[in-house]
């Protein structure tokens, strides 16, 4: 089919959809490290972890063995609502570009909630539905993860209560509200209504809070309800990678459709989840040794966990209530200067993706919002499709990589992940266009301070 013309979007049928996760880890020669108890420093059992997650979830965190997990029926059926979603050939941006190189974007933002958090939402909103909770807990920071889990809970008729980072809260009002339309249940973070919280408060009077504080208000508050909420959370974790393949699945069914092979693999990494999901079944043909392919994660400058943090056992939460998880990571007690791709601000990794990373499967990037910006706008007029900001760091580089082959003349051809829309985001784009955005990007002597508190394991 090569010779026909590649359509401006490839989509697939409901029948193409994929009806199994592929789980990357199966195919990993080094594992990623075991979730550790920040106590004994021993790997968590699963009768540790089900006390904060679903127990059907806790047994895909561990699971390093199976290729394929069965996407059940229910999720299947919720997922036709909004996918297939499409894999889009960037012909007008190629054109303005003057580049011989391909570039194909998958867009993840065609649902209410403006992005691929959906995905998962929906996956582990229903298994606490299965396990007869009365609800889940989560944090969220920029909001596209407590909207997406509040779809999924209205749909299964769940509780969802939301622990929103204060400076979201009182700056994304809109986000807040969409939340409170399906049913969620929204607490400033740090709140006093949790341990955790009062100490934060009493500690620092005036924070607006961090995406670490929320996960520690989220997770006291399932444990502390008596087995009737469990805590889930939106990246990072080895079980949203997995539901996250439905992403590179239909990527790759597309592309097989018309017998493209992909070049360069590019994704924005915030916890990891959109571009673990994306690159998976790329990765595995890699790591068998089938194919090649070059995977770039692209990450904030204000924020470079992969590029430049370290690799080592850190807490996943400021407040120390969460299991070790060892990942390329800024330390929990990092918090990353206000920019304006709150999805991004997260100071660790996927241990998934920090394994591979570590291992020389996949590079990494960072790059500065102003430049982020300017790709997001141009994106955005000659594409038509107003992305986030999280997005549009893919979208930068996806674009510096399409010039370099304008100069070496080389047709590559680039895949992206367009991970959602930058509707609620206009506070950023104001500041982009009225030339008020600036660009922090930490010290040594900062970054020092921060690896400086975490904790010493020797494993
Ligand atoms: C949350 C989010 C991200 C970053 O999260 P990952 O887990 O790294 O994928 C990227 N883009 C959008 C639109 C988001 O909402």
């Amino acid at each position: 089919m090569s010779e026909n013309k590649i359509p401006y979007k490839i989509y697939l049928s409901e029948e193409e959809m994929p009806t199994a996760w592929y789980n990357v880890r199966a195919d990993m020669k080094n594992k990623p490290a075991p979730l550790l108890n920040p106590g004994t420093l021993e790997p968590m059992k699963a009768e540790e972890l089900e006390g904060v997650f679903c127990s059907e979830l806790v047994k895909q965190e561990l699971n390093n063995d199976d290729r394929y997990i069965e996407i059940p029926q229910t999720i299947r059926d919720f997922y036709k609502m909004y996918r297939p979603s499409p894999l889009v050939r960037a012909y007008c941006l190629e054109e303005k570009l003057g580049t011989p190189a391909k570039i194909y974007y998958k867009f993840e933002g065609n649902n209410t909630s403006g992005s691929h958090k959906l995905n998962s939402a929906i996956a582990q909103a229903y298994y606490a539905k299965q396990q007869g909770l009365s609800g889940v807990t989560t944090e969220t920071g920029a909001g596209q993860w407590g909207t997406a889990l509040s779809m999924a809970c209205a749909y299964l008729g769940l509780d969802c209560k939301v622990y929103m980072v204060k400076c979201s809260y009182e700056q994304k009002p809109f986000r807040r509200e969409v939340m409170r339309t399906y049913g969620a249940d929204v607490t400033p973070s740090p709140s006093n209504t949790t341990n955790v919280g009062r100490a934060i408060l009493e500690q620092f009077p005036g924070t607006t809070g961090s995406l670490g504080c929320a996960i520690s208000e989220a997770v006291e508050a399932a444990v502390s309800s008596g087995g009737k909420y469990r805590y889930v959370l939106g990246s990072v974790l080895s079980q949203v990678l997995l539901h996250q393949s439905v992403i590179g699945l239909e990527t790759k069914t597309a592309l097989d459709k018309y017998g493209i092979t992909p070049d360069i693999i590019i994704g924005c990494a915030g916890g990891g989840s959109n571009l673990g999901g994306l690159i998976s079944p790329f990765m595995g043909e890699k790591l068998r040794g089938e194919k090649d392919y070059r995977f770039i994660a692209v990450e904030p400058a204000s924020c470079p966990s992969l590029t430049r943090g370290k690799f080592a056992y850190d807490f996943c939460d400021t407040g120390k209530v969460c299991p070790l998880a060892k990942m390329y990571t800024l330390g929990s007690g990092f918090i990353p200067s206000a920019n304006h791709a709150g999805g991004l601000r997260y100071h660790g990794m996927s241990s998934i993706l920090s394994q591979l990373y570590h291992d020389g499967y996949m590079e990494a990037v960072s790059v500065e919002q102003t430049s982020v910006f300017e790709a997001a706008e141009m994106f955005a007029r000659i594409e038509g499709i107003l992305p986030a900001p999280e997005s549009s760091h893919a979208i930068r580089v996806a674009i510096d990589e399409a010039l370099k082959c304008k100069e070496t003349g080389e047709e590559k051809t680039i895949v992206f992940g367009l991970t959602g829309t930058g509707y609620f985001d206009m506070v950023a784009y104001e500041k982009f266009n009225n030339g008020e955005m600036v660009d922090y990007i930490p010290t040594d002597e900062e970054l020092e301070k921060s690896f400086a508190q975490m904790p010493k394991v020797d494993k």
